[in-house]
């Protein structure tokens, strides 16, 4: 066993879940967070188990030609944020494509299959358009930053790479507004004290900026100070808003909103179409790669008018929408209802009248609408990283469409999925991963399966 604290040199022999180095020491494994592959790294042991240890870097001995410096400080390493920063974003595509090529030969046992280089992003950075920060006071000093991993220390930051970079000034100014005006700020052990956190939202078309500041009260003294000075610092400041959270929980916000200037709303588009954002609804954090993403699921569905479509785990209904333009008609299915509400209005902005919205869970809904007679010749599915219900698989298969999309966050349930409709008939010719999370280890990928 290694002993806890102490400082052991190891080879990194290979990568594991998570992006995680797994070293080896004297051919004793460590997983190291953050080591490259053929890395020498001195790690000192954090967790020591009888088969294994855990530690973290505190030396490059032999550095891997791929590892890159942050952009942000050092200090914010355990941030909990971007797993791989320090990985050269080439590799990080590489390494994405090759997980899903050898999920659909392992998992899926499929051969022939094309899986396309993954699309990333030109500039992988300040790409996110939701950030959370959470605020605390520790011995007297302000802190508003990220948790660090498997903690609720806060690390005090004063910017965030992948985030918009208008947040650098809102943290800024909030900081200011707090110190300056003695605002009171959430104790969790306690419960008392007034700010939790600054959500904040960002339109990336249309620079349209939300403030939320989430506070176990609406009676936040000063309020028209704060507004003035986002008004005069923050281009494009549209709405500032008080979400009011009194639950001792780690749910960052609460159901109560309180308009303080402005409507509450902001707008965003992907492509053409027009999305209102509040605070408490659901927007992809990436708008750039989920156009890319959606054009992509766009071309492999091949619609034409006349064309039935299924959006089956269609959320807000985004993807709904970006089909409902070229189809006949667009069922959407989902079991949350805020989205399935959400999505209805988003249809009427965009005056797409061709869609219809059913909340419940897929594996129940879409086998009695079939049963009902609904049924289409394209079906587009994004599930949860689980994968697909056999029901709902089970069901596409009787509705006996031209074309599948699948559009999946995580390849080894796509693998699972496609072997299932393989055995049933249909086969999956492409596979395109697209990065929509850069620095970390998540891979999202779109495939499309032919009768
Ligand atoms: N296509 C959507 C997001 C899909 S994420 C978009 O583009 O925004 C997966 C969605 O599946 C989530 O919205 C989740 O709420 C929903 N979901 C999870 N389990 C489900 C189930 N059993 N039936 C229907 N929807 C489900």
């Amino acid at each position: 066993m290694l002993e806890k604290g102490k400082k052991y040199e190891c080879e990194i022999v290979d990568i594991g879940k998570g992006g995680v180095g797994i070293g080896k020491h004297n051919g004793f494994t460590v997983f190291v967070d953050g080591a490259l592959l053929g890395e020498t790294v001195d790690v000192k042991i954090t967790k020591s188990k009888k088969k294994y240890a855990e530690g973290v870097i505190s030396k490059v001995k032999k550095k891997s030609i791929y590892r890159v410096d942050r952009l942000c400080s050092n200090k914010y390493i355990n941030c909990g944020g971007c797993q791989t920063q320090e990985l050269d974003y080439q590799k990080q595509l590489e390494i994405k494509t090759s997980q899903v090529r050898e999920d659909i030969k392992r998992i899926g046992g499929l051969e022939g299959i094309k899986v396309h280089d993954t699309l990333g992003m030109d500039i992988p950075f300040r790409f996110r358009n939701k950030a959370q920060f959470p605020v605390q006071r520790v011995d007297g000093k302000l802190k508003i930053g990220f948790y660090k991993k498997k903690s609720h220390d806060i690390i005090d930051i004063d910017k965030c790479v992948i985030q918009h970079d208008k947040n650098d000034i809102i943290i800024e100014i909030i900081r200011d507004f707090i110190e300056s005006n003695n605002i009171s700020v959430y104790d969790e052990k306690t419960g008392r004290g007034l700010i939790r956190h600054i959500v904040t939202k960002v339109g990336y078309t249309t620079n349209e900026v939300m403030v939320i500041l989430v506070s176990t009260s609406e009676n936040i003294p000063e309020m028209d100070k704060l507004v003035n000075e986002l008004k005069s610092k923050v281009e494009g400041f549209k709405t500032l808003v008080i979400n009011i959270n009194t639950k001792k929980t780690n749910v960052v916000m609460g159901y109560k909103n309180i308009n303080i200037y402005g409507n509450g709303k902001i707008i965003d588009y992907i492509g053409k179409l027009k999305f209102e954002i509040s605070p408490l609804s659901f927007f992809q954090v990436n708008p750039t790669q989920t156009e890319v993403l959606y054009n992509k699921a766009l071309e492999y569905a091949d619609l034409k008018r006349g064309d039935k479509v299924f959006d089956i785990y269609c959320g807000i209904g985004t993807i709904s929408l970006f089909l409902a333009q070229k189809a006949d008609i667009v069922y959407g299915v989902e079991i949350v209802e805020d989205a399935i509400k959400d999505a209805k209005i988003n249809a009427e902005l965009n005056k797409l009248k061709n869609t219809e919205f059913f909340v419940g869970k897929a594996e129940e809904v879409v086998p009695k609408l079939y049963k009902e007679g609904v049924s289409a010749n394209v079906v587009v599915v994004d599930p949860p990283r689980k994968g697909c219900e056999e029901e709902v698989l089970d069901t596409i298969v009787k509705m006996n469409p031209d074309r599948v999309v699948y559009v999946s966050c995580n390849p080894s349930t796509l693998a699972r999925d496609l072997k299932y409709l393989d055995e049933r008939g249909y086969k999956c010719s492409e596979i395109q991963p697209v990065d929509m999370f850069p620095h970390s280890v998540h891979v999202e990928s779109v495939a499309v399966l032919t009768k």
